[in-house]
């Protein structure tokens, strides 16, 4: 589309330069690309569970005589659930679609163009999103080798105009965590502290308990993960309560829809089943790191959460991804000036690792000649 209707001029100045999300090629559209059936491509890029959500989540939809109709905006059902699984307070409690919407609505809430938000990096990349799209400053506190964070950095980066800081745990894409006492330290600053606990069920460590004590902590959690409900989007964040009454009152109404609701009910009365998954992902989870350390051209880095992040040694990481996918395996590729050279792998069943790990060590042998 081109032609100077003078329409672009009208676009806020802070968009005109923005990137956006770079999506993945869909999977549909990789046709005519790859050596293998679509049905057959094993999709380890996404973080996503390879044990699917709860089947009844699926038998309740089939039947689910709500969708004609508006969901709850004030989510009591929802929070009333949620309080039942986390055990944090009802009016603390604000879901969205998907966690991201509740980093993008935290972002619309504290952040006016200009102002900053300290995050470490390597990050999730969402939070560069929500910043553009608010024209707020991200301020990165560099990880260290061992994608450790800063305690010092961090404290030193912090401004006048720091309005937030974000501290992603287990961190996405490195896999770690960062200890208690230094979430604590950090939050000892006052300002808004978000920990980002999306792999919270893989990981099982949690800041949410202490909330009562620091009241500028935050928590984020997802039912996307463990849960397996990522294209229903549905997240959750735990907030102080004044927090939560503002993000209830600048969220759009029916942000959570009908279907996802139905899902959440329906998880959290199937747990046992969804957390004998959470199990298997971690069983698997050290045995794909175990063979993947085997690997010469690869070095793995020991993570919490259901993917792990391999530096590609001889710079070769581009090349790997692709014959990976021509082959029907699909991992993330990170070329960025903090994360060269580097693969992500989703944590999927055993016969995936198999399938993976012997790939990996056909494409190794070509590599090295
Ligand atoms: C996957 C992920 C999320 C959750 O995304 P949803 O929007 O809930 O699907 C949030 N934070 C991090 C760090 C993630 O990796």
């Amino acid at each position: 589309m081109s032609g100077d209707s003078g329409i672009e001029r009208l676009i806020r100045p802070g968009l005109v330069a923005f990137d956006g999300y770079s999506a993945r090629k869909a999977l549909e559209n990789l046709e005519g690309e790859l050596e293998v059936p679509l049905e057959s491509v094993i999709k380890l890029d996404a973080n996503e569970n390879p044990y699917g959500c709860s089947p009844r989540v699926n038998q309740a939809l089939v039947s689910c005589r709500e969708v004609n109709t508006y969901a709850d905006a004030g989510q009591q059902e929802l929070s009333r659930l949620i309080e039942g699984y986390t055990g944090i307070d009802a009016e603390q409690i604000v879901s969205g679609n998907g966690s991201c919407e509740l980093i993008d609505l935290l972002f619309r809430l504290f952040v006016e163009p200009g102002d900053e938000v300290i995050v470490t990096v390597p990050a999730f990349i969402m939070y560069r999103f929500s910043a553009g799209i608010c024209s707020g400053r991200l301020v990165e506190a560099p990880r260290d080798k061992g994608f450790g964070i800063n305690v010092e950095a961090i404290k030193a980066a912090i401004s006048k105009r720091t309005k937030m800081i974000l501290i992603d745990n287990p961190n996405n894409p490195t896999g770690n965590l960062t200890a208690q006492k230094d979430i604590l330290e950090i939050a000892a600053a006052g300002l808004p502290v978000l920990v980002d606990e999306a792999y919270f069920e893989f990981s099982g460590e949690t800041v949410a308990p202490l909330m009562d004590q620091y009241q500028n902590l935050m928590v984020l959690r997802t039912f996307s993960k463990w849960a397996g409900l990522a294209g229903l989007r549905i997240g959750y964040g735990l907030f102080p309560p004044v927090v939560a009454g503002y993000l209830m009152k600048i969220k759009l109404p029916y942000n959570v829809n009908v279907a996802a609701i139905v899902a959440v009910r329906e998880s959290l009365k199937d747990l046992d089943y969804l957390m004998g998954n959470v199990r298997a992902i971690i069983a698997e989870r050290e045995r794909l790191f175990s063979e993947l350390k085997k690997l010469k051209f690869l070095k793995p880095f020991p993570s919490r959460a259901n993917f792990i992040l391999c530096s590609v040694l001889g710079g070769l990481a581009g090349e790997l991804c692709q014959k990976l996918q021509k082959g029907g395996i699909q991992v993330r590729y990170f070329s960025t000036p903090v994360l060269q050279n580097y693969i992500r792998i989703s944590v999927g069943k055993p016969e995936h690792t198999d399938i993976l790990i012997r790939a990996l060590r056909k494409i190794g042998e070509e590599i090295n000649g």
